[in-house]
């Protein structure tokens, strides 16, 4: 796992990242929905994933949740897959 940048708002280290399967149900189709978070446990600035459709696991929408995290402006070679 990547580790966690500082907050780019408050610029403390306490971030942290937390995941779920949200259970969504739309005009009688089920999904199970993969999310995680990092969200900074001083200022609780956040910055989530979840896709619905395609197959993603859990390690997969923490990745890229952690990926959006740390990205900053100015890292423009992270913005390609965008
Ligand atoms: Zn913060």
């Amino acid at each position: 796992m990547d580790k966690l940048k500082p907050c780019p708002f408050c610029g403390s280290n306490m971030a942290f990242v937390q995941n779920s399967v949200v259970d969504k149900q739309t005009e009688g189709v089920h999904f199970d929905i993969p999310v995680a978070v990092v969200t900074c446990g001083y200022c609780c600035a956040t910055v989530g994933f979840f896709k619905i459709k395609g197959d993603i696991s859990i390690e997969e929408a923490e990745a890229k949740a952690i990926e959006y995290w740390n990205m900053r402006a100015g890292d423009e070679e992270d913005y390609d897959e965008l």
